[in-house]
């Protein structure tokens, strides 16, 4: 394998086996679909005797991205486990990583631990979309304009129409690139991805007037199940609302807590404009990025434990950056 590239070495597998199945992480968002979506389609395209695969719960939500497939046991026997956009085992849905015997991950998160035999993670990069854009262009994997449409989709989802940090000169190239090379419309994506029904610019609107701001610059606040249900939301809402917060004077980070009842957890969403929100997750169970996390907690008692070690992260932020 001495001197091989990453590229190479994942689509030498990829060649090697014929039946492939692909996996995100679970609580699917456009760069975990678009990436595995993406990826599978290309497989296909390039090697359509092969049975390639997508796993995991499927999100109504995201449908536009594209179908996933139905696989049962016996249909990943002997196959390759590619998991994209998705640094621990735990989060991996609908795939069991030690029941196979060949497997690969390509993510963009920062190392958690190795579940994988090869394992290509750049935490640099922007999205686990971009990675397969990467690797497509350094192989044979074919690109055509319908994946091309995904993988954008994945890409400028989880940059937040870059916005956020590591959208670099690499994933404007990149992006550059694959309009070029596909002629992608990329306005033409745009209705999917950005149009919301009222009720939910009405929830949004909520939230702002019921956030609470504390003097270091957190902001919270904590959805119950009667006030999904008041203005006939999801339990996903609020957490897909949570981008719509940046950029407020007086908030430096903010953190979107739910009540979810069918599965019993609060569902809790952080991001951060600045103080390092990540370690604080990780000690509640959850994870992320550095300014993009999430957990799921037992219950708001904890939740409020997980606020206050947010407020202090943000004290320290605050007190460094004076
Ligand atoms: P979200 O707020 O759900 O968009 O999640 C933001 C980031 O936090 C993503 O990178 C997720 O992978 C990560 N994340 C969300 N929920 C969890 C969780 N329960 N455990 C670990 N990481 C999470």
């Amino acid at each position: 394998m001495f001197g091989r590239t990453i590229y190479q070495k994942i689509y030498r597998k990829i060649k090697q086996h014929d039946t492939i199945i692909i996996a995100r992480h679970i609580g699917a968002d456009p760069d975990a679909l678009g990436s595995s979506l993406g990826l599978r389609d290309s497989i296909r395209k390039t090697f359509p005797h092969k049975h390639v695969y997508t796993v995991g719960c499927p999100t109504s939500k995201f449908r536009y991205m594209g179908g996933l497939d139905h696989v049962t046991e016996e249909m990943m026997e002997g196959a390759l486990l590619i998991v994209t956009d998705t640094p621990d085992q735990k989060r991996v849905d609908g795939a069991d990583a030690t029941k196979f015997k060949d497997t690969i991950k390509i993510d963009h998160h920062p190392f958690i631990e190795t579940f994988c035999k090869l394992e290509w993670i750049d935490d640099t990069a922007s999205s686990a979309s971009q990675m397969i854009i990467e690797l497509i262009n350094h192989t044979k994997l074919v690109m055509d304009q319908e994946i091309a449409g995904k993988l954008y989709m994945g890409l400028v989802s989880d940059t937040d129409r870059f916005l956020f940090q590591y959208t670099t000169p690499k994933t404007f190239r990149l992006v550059a690139k694959l309009i070029d090379d596909t002629g992608l419309d990329i306005t033409s994506l745009y209705p999917n991805l950005y149009t919301r029904p009222l009720k939910e610019i009405k929830f949004q609107g909520f939230i702002a007037n019921h956030l609470t701001v504390t003097e270091y610059g957190l902001a919270y606040i904590k959805i119950t199940d009667e006030m999904v249900k008041e203005y006939g939301v999801d339990v996903a809402t609020g957490g897909n609302l949570i981008n719509y917060f940046n950029f407020i004077h007086e908030i430096i980070a903010w953190t979107i807590l739910t009540e979810d009842k069918n599965n019993g957890v609060i569902r809790v969403s952080i991001r951060s404009r600045g103080p390092v929100i990540n370690e604080a997750a990780s000690k509640f169970g959850g994870g992320g990025h550095i300014y993009a996390s999430g957990a799921k907690l037992a219950n708001f008692e904890v939740g409020d434990q997980l606020i206050e070690a947010l407020d202090e992260v943000c004290k320290q932020y605050q007190e460094e950056t004076k």
